[in-house]
């Protein structure tokens, strides 16, 4: 079988996510055929790195040989089962794990079956705890600039990033944004920590005027991802949890894609030490094998819930694929190599060599910053190293950048300008190698002209 046999016949039936499909009379589709590790491989025996982690979900290679026996395991006893009224050892055994790894006072954990579906669910779940305690006026959200919660409305809605949110703008409730702690705006010479905290002073100011309107404050803790990989310093985060407290705010804190080992800890909260109010995990939860995700949460918030039916308190929110029993045994399967094979510390020496493999594109005239947190790396390209001048986006560099990496065999998917690495976990020195090399080729070529 050939690519373009698949691929034809993909384009006559599929719609592809966050793609202009128009796009795909330039650029082919790639049918993958199997996929080993870091490595995929297409139906003519082509093989590419896999730098993104399939969307920043896999963490411990394709086809991994621990997840796929326990999933097959799984299926010979229990595939799924309605979650209302009835259980299963699989999501109990995973519930139980996830209260003990994630910060101390989460003490509950709610299933949905993607990341946007978690930050519904935390949204709901905070908006609706104030009004069972009587705290009828708090209906509106902080959010902040750049930041990105998925797709679905409500999530979108406290989302920031204009590419995804401007067409749906009538659709959406109405959230605070305030300005990010982003350190790419921080001055020359300012210490990331510095810079946070002063970005801080917007939220402080926002929650003392508004706090008893608010439900709550929604963040990425340390990394906006989809913003472009932008980052920030832990102490925002303790300067928030201390304020949430103080203001009588809800945190959410939306681990979807920085949680399990991307930032250096197991969590990204841990380099604050701050417990979240609701904690949203999903993505790298299954290895990057199973759509699942978990709403974590504490006691105060489940005791607002919990009455006599008649009290109408309950929350009355489900999917059909809750609890799922596959997905809960890839996740579990998933938690087991974290301590078995130490990977925290693992990661660490991982980061280590992309720190260093890193260094050269410092220099490089169309690169503006270099950044990174733990297994995100990220390179920012503009037009004018000094000014930084970005480059438009109508001449799509980030897609030149992807299209050359392609060719080379690695997958790279900048966010627009910003070319960045999430590996999974299993990658190899050798493989960083490449990985940098080819990214250093690629930025070299899109950037000559
Ligand atoms: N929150 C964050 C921080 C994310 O990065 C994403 C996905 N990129 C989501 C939420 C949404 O997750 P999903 O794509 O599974 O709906």
């Amino acid at each position: 079988m050939k690519n373009s046999t698949l691929s034809q016949r993909d384009l006559s039936v599929l719609w592809h996510p966050c793609t202009q499909m128009h796009d795909h009379e330039s650029f082919p589709l790639i049918p993958i055929k199997s996929a080993k590790g870091v490595w995929l491989e297409d139906f003519e025996g082509n093989r590419y790195l896999d730098a993104i982690s399939s969307w920043w979900v896999n963490l411990f290679g394709h086809a991994n040989p621990d997840i796929n026996a326990a999933l097959k395991a799984q299926l010979e006893t229990l595939e799924h089962v309605i979650f209302a009224g009835f259980t299963h050892e699989t999501a109990i055994n995973l519930a139980e794990k996830l209260v003990d790894l994630t910060p101390a006072g989460l003490s509950r954990c709610f299933y949905a079956d993607n990341g946007s579906s978690a930050v519904e669910v935390a949204l709901k779940m905070s908006f609706h705890s104030w009004q069972n305690q009587g705290q009828t006026r708090k209906t509106k959200f902080i959010t902040l600039e750049n930041s990105y919660h998925g797709e679905t409305l409500g999530a979108l809605a406290v989302g920031d990033v204009a590419l995804y949110k401007k067409t749906y703008a009538p659709l959406l409730m109405d959230v605070i944004t305030v300005p990010s702690p982003d350190c790419y705006f921080r001055e020359k010479n300012e210490a990331w920590a510095d810079y946070s905290t002063r970005q801080f002073a917007h939220l402080d100011n926002t929650l003392q005027q508004y706090a008893g309107e608010i439900c709550a404050v929604i963040i990425e803790p340390l990394v906006q991802c989809a913003g472009g990989m932008r980052m920030y310093d832990p102490i925002y985060l303790t300067l928030l949890r201390d304020a949430c407290h103080k203001y009588n705010v809800h945190l959410i804190a939306d681990e979807i894609a920085v949680g399990f080992g991307r930032t250096g800890t197991l969590f990204a909260c841990e380099q604050a030490s701050i417990s979240p109010d609701f904690l949203c995990l999903s993505k790298g939860l299954t290895g990057g094998y199973l759509p699942l995700s978990a709403v974590l949460t504490t006691d105060a918030i489940y005791d607002a819930f919990y009455d006599n039916y008649a009290n109408q308190k309950a929350f009355l929110h489900s999917h059909s694929y809750t609890g799922n029993a596959l997905a809960c045994r890839a996740a579990l399967a998933t938690l087991t190599i974290f301590e078995t094979q130490h990977i925290v510390d693992a990661n660490l020496l991982l980061a280590a060599k992309m720190t260093a493999l890193s260094k050269r594109f410092i220099d490089h005239a169309h690169v503006s910053e270099v950044r990174q947190t733990g297994m995100i790396l990220a390179i920012e390209l503009v037009k004018d190293k000094r000014s930084r001048a970005p480059y438009p986006w109508q001449e799509r560099r980030g897609l030149q950048v992807y299209q050359y990496a392609l060719q080379k065999g690695v997958l790279l998917r900048p966010l627009g300008n910003v070319i960045y690495f999430m590996p999974p976990y299993v990658i190899t020195h050798e493989e960083l190698n490449v990985m940098f090399d080819i990214a250093w080729q690629a930025i070299t070529s899109a950037t000559q002209h």
